[in-house]
């Protein structure tokens, strides 16, 4: 049997999936990875000072426009083939009676828009801005106006709705991606390098518990040491083989 087969088989007869998700996911899109971003989306800027709550008192307006230029971006690209298959996995699990739980740390949406329900946005996300002051949530088409809005209800400044280094992660997402690990008998990794902390000790645990893991990702992770099964493919060419 190849390690693809043994990947179907497996998926096939998982009653309770937990499929995790980082950047590589989401790169056959036309979004940059973290480390492509370091030398694209990042260059001109020291990540701390996007993507931190020091560099945002600093300068509101640069990082506010810094995260509408990317959902604008996000939202002229479509979901890929890797996304969409995640979704008709779902969807076909659903009607057996099986659960799939999507936990992603991307802060797009193509998920969703793939048609996935996320069980946990860990990292927030880019349509979900709120008031930095009383927290009142804004709509998602908020995020991609510039100049930065204020809240209509307090007059105080709009902030994105993404986790920034030093930040805890949300509660209600770390509760949901619990729950979901602590309950599954098989976890997908797709495209993280598992270095960001707490994210990537969600499959660590999956490990201790006894879960197989399926690795889906081109390069080596810290993570493929828990792998049971390592499909050295990209999202889009590897997931609709394996589910289909
Ligand atoms: P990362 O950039 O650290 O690692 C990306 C991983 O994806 C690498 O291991 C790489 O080998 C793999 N990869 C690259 N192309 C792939 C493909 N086509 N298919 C499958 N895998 C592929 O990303 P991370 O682990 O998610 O951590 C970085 C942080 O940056 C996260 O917190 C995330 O929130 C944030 N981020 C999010 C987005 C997004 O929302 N799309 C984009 C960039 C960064």
């Amino acid at each position: 049997m190849t390690d693809t087969e043994r990947a179907a088989e497996l998926i096939a007869h998982a009653e309770r999936t937990v499929v995790f998700t980082g950047a590589g996911m989401s790169a056959e899109s036309g979004i940059p990875t973290f480390r492509d971003a370091l030398v694209g989306m990042w260059e001109n800027h020291d990540p701390m000072t996007l993507a931190s709550p020091e560099g945002w008192t600093a300068d509101r307006d640069l990082v506010w426009d810094w995260y509408a230029q990317r959902a604008n971006d996000v939202r002229r690209v479509d979901p890929n083939d890797g996304h969409i298959a995640l979704a008709q996995l779902s969807v076909a699990a659903r009607i057996d009676g099986r659960a799939v739980s999507v936990i992603t740390q991307n802060v797009d949406d193509l998920h969703e828009r793939a048609g996935s329900t996320v069980a946990s946005h860990l990292h927030g996300s880019l349509f979900a801005p709120r008031c930095e002051s009383c927290r009142r949530p804004e709509s998602a088409d908020t995020a991609l106006i510039t100049p930065r809005p204020m809240c209509p209800l307090c007059g105080d400044s709009l902030r994105p709705g993404v986790v920034w280094f030093g930040e805890l992660l949300p509660r209600d997402a770390w509760a949901a991606a619990s729950d979901a690990v602590a309950a599954c008998d098989l976890m997908i990794v797709i495209g993280t390098s598992g270095v960001v902390q707490p994210a990537a000790s969600l499959p660590e645990r999956a490990h201790v518990q006894g879960v197989p893991i399926i690795e889906v990702n081109p390069e080596p992770s810290e993570l493929t040491r828990l792998a049971t099964i390592r499909l050295a493919g990209s999202a889009a060419e590897t997931l609709p083989r394996v589910i289909g």
